[in-house]
């Protein structure tokens, strides 16, 4: 390729460096020049493949609560500069309606994460952005107030005023999001946030529960490390013959991929997550009251919902007798069984690695980069959006939420600085 004078260079037509490239457009002088590059020829992969392929775009409430990394603040920031409610906007404004669903989370009301994909794509067109597909970037150097973006192989150089960084993180390689990025930021002087696989399913050598597999239920996983509380998540949890999968699990996998190799840590769920100790004995008293020769296994799945399967395999686990009737089960069994299910340690081994996280925890150092605009506190004319900073979200739609918002913000703002200059 021949070196080129571009104004705005892309890096990465992931959602966030899409974002960026439209959002630099429509802030941009009309003869700005701004290219998106992605190393792979067919783009979008994450969008295609999220949310089981019907891709939940934002969350009916996102708060910087729903994040882990970087300052909250700086998150807060970022968000309240492009919110879900703007996103909900942006995408009918561009064709692709959102319906919102009981669980707060909005697909496109086509149910398809292509619908999404190509929407941007026309837009990027429309706006005459200059998409190239299958260049990957491998250097950055700045020289005065001029950036050389050079591939591997030294076959081609393209220089630019202003260069967004929106390469991912490291989850789901096979998407193109391989670390290049972050190797990038590193060399032009930031620090990397450690990086773990985060919304991963966990782990387990415990033959009880993963003959468990296909079961699911509600429940709320605490995660302690060195024997303090430092995290507790809620939601759906599936047995898996590997593990532990479904949203809690993956919510809480972060915790797990992070903690100190040195620390000892303990997963402990409750699986009656909308319960107190306190609540459960009242519930078993009056049923003591009101059905004295029902069996306790029995009371456990008719008055709590709870699977047979789950029931037998924990009551066998806790060596609980469950073949008791509840006016026959002792106060010290009962409390027992009632502690057990409030607090029950499961034997989680680790997570299952980038091939399988949605997302990365850990990054380029969100502290280095400047939350009103998205530029680097380091290199000036250098933004970032997107996966490849110190942010992630849990299950719901708030990682698309923040390639959305810091994206958009990354975009916007190297428009504006090649307006004002
Ligand atoms: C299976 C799965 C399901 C998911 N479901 C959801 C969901 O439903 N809702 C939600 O909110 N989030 C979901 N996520 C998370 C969400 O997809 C990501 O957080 C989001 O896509 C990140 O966007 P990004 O643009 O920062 O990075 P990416 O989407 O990873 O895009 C980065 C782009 O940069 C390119 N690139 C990398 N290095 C270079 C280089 N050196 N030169 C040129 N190009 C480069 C890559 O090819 C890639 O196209 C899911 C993720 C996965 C893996």
């Amino acid at each position: 390729m021949a070196r080129k004078k571009t104004l705005i260079v892309v890096v990465g037509a992931g959602a966030a460096g899409l974002m960026a490239a439209i959002a630099a457009a429509r802030q941009g002088p009309s003869k700005i020049k701004i290219l998106l590059l992605d190393s792979r020829q067919k783009i979008g992969a994450k969008i295609l493949m999220s949310g089981g392929s019907r891709c939940n775009v934002t969350h009916v409430r996102v708060t910087p609560q729903d994040y882990e990394g970087g300052p909250r603040h700086a998150v807060k920031h970022v968000l309240e500069a492009f919110t879900p409610t703007q996103t909900i906007e942006f995408f009918e404004a561009i064709g692709v309606p959102l319906v919102l669903e009981p669980t707060g989370k909005y697909f496109p009301a086509t149910h398809s994460g292509k619908t999404v994909l190509e929407a941007l794509l026309a837009e990027v067109e429309r706006l005459g952005v200059m998409l190239k597909t299958g260049i990957s970037v491998a250097e950055i150097k700045k020289t005065g107030d001029v950036f050389c973006l050079k591939g591997s192989d030294n076959h081609f150089e393209i220089a630019a005023k202003r260069v967004v960084l929106a390469t991912g993180g490291l989850s789901y390689p096979q998407t193109g999001s391989d670390g290049a990025g972050l190797d990038i930021a590193k060399t032009l002087g930031h620090s990397i946030v450690r990086t773990t696989p985060a919304l991963t399913p966990l782990t387990s050598t415990d033959e009880d529960w993963r003959s468990l597999s296909g079961v699911a239920l509600d429940a709320r996983l605490s995660f302690f490390e060195s024997g303090k509380k430092r995290a507790d998540r809620a939601g759906a949890l599936l047995f898996t013959h590997f593990g532990f999968s479904g949203p809690v699990a993956l919510d809480i996998s972060r915790f797990v991929s992070g903690a100190d190799p040195k620390n000892q840590f303990e997963i402990q769920a409750s699986f009656l997550p909308s319960e107190t100790e306190e609540s459960l004995k009242k519930t078993w008293m009056r049923a003591i009251v009101r059905y004295p020769a029902r069996l306790v296994r029995n009371f456990l799945t008719d008055e709590f919902s709870l699977p047979a399967r789950f029931v037998s395999t924990f009551l066998r686990k806790t060596a609980l007798d469950g073949s008791v009737t509840l006016k026959r089960y002792s106060t010290v069994s009962r409390g027992c069984l009632i502690h057990a299910l409030l607090n029950c340690p499961l034997a989680v081994t680790g997570v299952m690695g980038y091939q399988k996280s949605e997302v990365t925890s850990g990054g380029v150092n969100l502290k280095e980069v400047k939350a009103a605009t998205m530029e680097s506190k380091i290199v000036s004319g250098l933004y970032f959006g997107g996966e490849i900073l110190d942010v992630d979200g849990r299950i719901g739609g708030f990682n698309f939420q923040w390639a959305w918002s810091s994206g958009t913000l990354a975009g916007r703002s190297a428009a504006e600085s090649i307006r004002r200059a």
